[in-house]
């Protein structure tokens, strides 16, 4: 897929959900935020670990060297799931800026959402939290007895919300938004083979 159709598809996809959460009722909208709830709980876990256990490697061996290894990647998978979630708890101008860079030519080798500073989405797409570099694992579960076993923890709960061997948040929003009659591609809970025979394998729906 080029830049430009893998930007035009997130524009899509980030308007449609915007516009969407703007019509409906505060307290539809509340609802929704509720159904989150234990997942960003899960996600300030997994931002507490990296920031006790990563922080420091992260900072000093990709960030100040400018590699930024993380975010040096075109076109990162973002589900659908998390743009909606995104956009629940984003302003107004966070998600105009993410829509203004999303129209503007990405010809660097960098994510289009890298901005001066750091990461432009409120709470970053899963695939982005769940990154750690070989290097820095390798470096940190190393020094620090117990931290790889923790991650492997947050890994497995993350599937809670991800893996469609059961009911999960990420394919209830694509749910939610299918009945309101929107449909994109980054609905991979129902557009991807693989996802589709998870489900299909569980008798999920
Ligand atoms: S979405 Fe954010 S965290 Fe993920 S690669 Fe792009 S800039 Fe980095």
């Amino acid at each position: 897929m080029s830049n430009n159709d893998y930007q035009k598809e997130q524009l899509e996809t980030l308007v449609e959900v915007s516009r969407h959460l703007e019509t409906i009722s505060l307290s539809e909208k509340q609802q929704l935020k509720a159904m989150t709830a234990d997942y960003l709980s899960f996600r300030k876990d997994v931002e507490s670990f990296q920031s006790e256990y990563f922080g420091e490697i992260c900072t000093q061996k990709c960030y100040e060297s400018k590699l930024s290894a993380c975010c040096s990647r075109e076109g990162i998978i973002t589900f659908f799931a998390d743009v909606v979630i995104n956009v629940l708890l984003s302003e107004k101008q966070e998600i105009e800026a993410l829509m203004t860079v999303l129209q503007k030519p990405n010809n660097g080798s960098k994510c289009v959402y890298l901005g001066q500073n750091g990461c432009m989405w409120h709470l970053k797409p899963i695939v982005c939290e769940m990154f750690l570099c070989d290097q820095a694992q390798k470096t940190v579960f190393g020094e620090k007895p117990g931290t790889e076993t923790i991650w492997e923890e947050l890994k497995q709960r993350k599937k809670q919300y991800t893996w469609p061997d059961r009911i999960v948040l990420f394919d209830t929003l694509e749910h939610y938004f299918l009945n309101a009659g929107y449909s994109s591609p980054l609905m991979y809970m129902h557009n991807s083979p693989g996802l589709l025979r998870v489900k299909k394998l569980a008798q999920i729906k």
